[in-house]
């Protein structure tokens, strides 16, 4: 095999790093290896933003004295109060200007971190297999790209710097405090500790409980979702309040345990907030400070930095729950994005080669998804150019999986696939992909132009091109129908129906001409016109090419060159209609069950949709392409 195994890090600021001399790989936590390319700038922000916080404690220190010098037993003339002054007002200047400094260079860095991560995600996820991508959808992609991202902005933008202030302040606080008098600085501390006992004691069991509230949380979602999407059923027969039911019965179980959660941490977590509010804290201080000052135990003055500079010592509490959640959900955001950009990529041939004709063969080909169960094992199957081939069987038998080795979605786990003599693995991309087309029921339309999107297996495709495939996809005349016609931008205003976008994916496949083609059949069309209309658009893509089609329908199966029937990931049976029919086999068994009941169900399930007309019309279509 000339192919290179499969990479484990791709990327090659893949955060992985060696340990000196030793040869042991040790890999950083996510968050601090993602970080790597900014660290340095966000630690000169951390010191600035240290130095800004340290700073906006100056100025209290000198008003303190310049009360102390003023209420003093021979207070002190103006003139000599002025250095004070400056120091306050030049270190308020300081942390002014460290403060903006800080943020902007770690937005600065941010910035730069946010480009570069979306920039290798982008790469990365360009060499994934595209099994990975359609078995995971665009939801993994979009939260690593664009939400998990954003959470690092927050970690990195904004979290970071608050934390380094609404940590160094107290501690400037505290130490001047203590200078000044040490036992009510002690008492001055009171709060704080208090305040992390009933906060820690409220937060007792919250890691269970946070796991509740995700499972409730998402039985509401999907009730919700079964409330939307089955009211019309339940309506339509007289049962509308059955639709709504489950939802219900969510809500209330949520509200149940949302409230028993809140009473029984309320107590805890109300006092933990109480004990640190800036009021209560000046009130403790001051109620004490009375009466230290009438006891002659410190004087009027300096109770001043305590009334000043006290409840700072205990605001750190205040605002630690919401960064703790920050922090967390920036170190979930890294662990994601980690994984993404670790995920193995789909390895490119060192020594491609050029297929010779399109004969497709596979030997002793078998998958798994997991590395335990096999899904294919042992299968032997060759697609003579310009024939169709039926996959037929139970569902779960493995024919979307075998489907989608010819596209490689996936890479075989044994065996080979050729095409035109050559492993499909040393076959470069844009040389398969020009070979080997898919038309899957799942359409995917991209945000652009009508003609754009049929244009993108051949952007240099002329408008007249893009017409013919449109109209040999029997979707020209919708088109027009539309706003702009050709230039209509999709999916802002305009959305097409299932059947219309499948009929616009035939027409992108067209003009791609693969010779190759790879279909799974719809289930279920929208309506017997559309259905008819899509018959016909497929005859079209059929004609001369090879096929390979996961077959629902009775009439595609019938006529196709080859039927090949996959059980348990194995061939059973292959061969033509009329002969498995003769052999008497399982397939003969599922046409016997099903050709009476409707649409062919090759899982020998009864279809969920009543049998459509339409059908018997495109039955030799497929095969003889009448369309073209
Ligand atoms: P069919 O198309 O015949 O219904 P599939 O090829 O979809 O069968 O599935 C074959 C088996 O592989 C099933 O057991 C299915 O659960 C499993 N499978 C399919 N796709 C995945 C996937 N992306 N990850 C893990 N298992 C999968």
């Amino acid at each position: 095999m000339k192919s290179q195994p499969p990479e484990p890090g791709p990327d090659p600021a893949a955060p992985d790093t060696a340990a000196g001399g030793t040869g042991t790989r040790v890999t950083p936590p996510p968050l601090r290896a993602l970080a790597g390319p900014v660290r340095g700038r966000l630690a000169i922000a951390v010191g600035l933003q240290a130095v800004a916080a340290l700073a906006g404690v100056v100025p209290f220190i000198a008003v303190s004295r310049i009360a102390e010098r003023l209420t003093g037993e021979s207070p002190a003339d103006g003139d000599a109060l002025w250095p004070l002054v400056v120091l306050a007002c030049s270190s308020g200047l300081v942390a002014l200007v460290c403060g903006t400094a800080a943020g902007a260079l770690a937005h600065i860095a941010d910035n730069d971190l946010q480009l570069t991560l979306r920039r290798r995600l982008a790469r990365h996820i360009g060499r994934l297999p595209l099994g990975r991508l359609t078995d995971r959808g665009t939801g993994e992609v979009k939260q690593a790209v664009q939400e998990d991202v954003s959470a690092l902005h927050t970690l990195f933008a904004h979290t970071l710097l608050d934390v380094v202030a609404v940590l160094t302040a107290p501690v400037l606080a505290l130490a001047y405090l203590l200078t000044v008098d040490w036992p009510l600085a002690l008492v001055s501390v009171v709060p704080l500790l208090l305040g992390v006992f009933l906060f820690s004691r409220a937060m007792t069991g919250a890691a269970a409980q946070m796991a509740e509230f995700g499972a409730a949380v998402g039985r509401i979602s999907v009730a919700a979702v079964e409330f939307a999407s089955g009211i019309a059923v339940f309506k339509s027969f007289g049962r509308g309040h059955r639709a709504h039911e489950r939802f219900v019965r969510a809500t209330e179980g949520f509200a149940g345990f949302f409230s028993g959660w809140v009473r029984s941490t309320l107590v805890s977590s109300t006092a933990a907030i109480l004990v640190v509010a800036p009021a209560v804290v000046l009130l403790l201080l001051s109620a004490l400070g009375a009466l230290f000052v009438t006891r002659d135990w410190m004087t009027g003055a300096e109770l001043v930095p305590f009334l000043l500079l006290g409840p700072a010592v205990a605001a750190p509490m205040g605002v630690v729950g919401p960064r703790i959640q920050q922090i967390r959900a920036g170190q979930a955001a890294a662990v994601r994005i980690t994984e993404l950009l670790h995920a193995p990529t789909l390895p490119e041939p060192t020594d491609p080669a050029v297929p010779d004709g399109h004969h497709i063969s596979m030997r002793g080909v078998s998958f798994t998804y997991d590395g335990r169960t096999d899904v294919l094992s042992g299968v032997d199957l060759d697609l003579a150019p310009g024939t169709v081939t039926a996959l037929v069987g139970p569902s779960g038998s493995g024919k979307s999986t075998l489907a989608s080795l010819l596209p490689r979605f996936h890479d075989v786990t044994a065996g080979t696939v050729t095409l035109g003599g050559v492993d499909l693995r040393d076959i470069p991309a844009t040389e398969l992909y020009r070979r080997v087309g898919f038309v899957l029921q799942d359409v995917r339309l991209l945000r652009a132009s009508v003609a754009d999107n049929i244009r993108l297996g051949r952007p240099d495709a002329t408008d007249e091109e893009v017409e013919r495939c449109a109209r040999a996809a029997r979707v020209h005349e919708r088109i027009t129908e539309l706003p702009d016609g050709y230039a209509t931008e999709l999916g802002r205003t305009v959305t097409l129906s299932g059947g219309e976008a499948q009929r616009l994916s035939i027409a992108r496949a067209l003009l791609a001409d693969a010779p190759v083609l790879v279909l799974d059949e719809a289930t279920a069309y929208a309506d017997p016109h559309s259905e008819a209309l899509i018959q016909d658009a497929l005859s079209a893509l059929a004609a001369g090419r090879t096929l390979l089609v996961i077959a629902h329908r009775l009439s595609t199966v019938r006529s196709a060159d080859r039927i090949v029937v996959l059980e348990d990931g194995r061939v059973t049976e292959q061969g033509g209609h009329d002969d498995l029919l003769a052999a008497r086999g399982r397939y003969a068994a599922l046409w016997e069950a099903q050709h009476t009941a409707g649409p062919f169900e090759s899982d020998g399930t009864p279809h969920h949709r009543p049998a459509t007309t339409g059908t018997g019309r495109a039955a030799d279509d497929i095969r003889e392409g009448s369309a073209r």
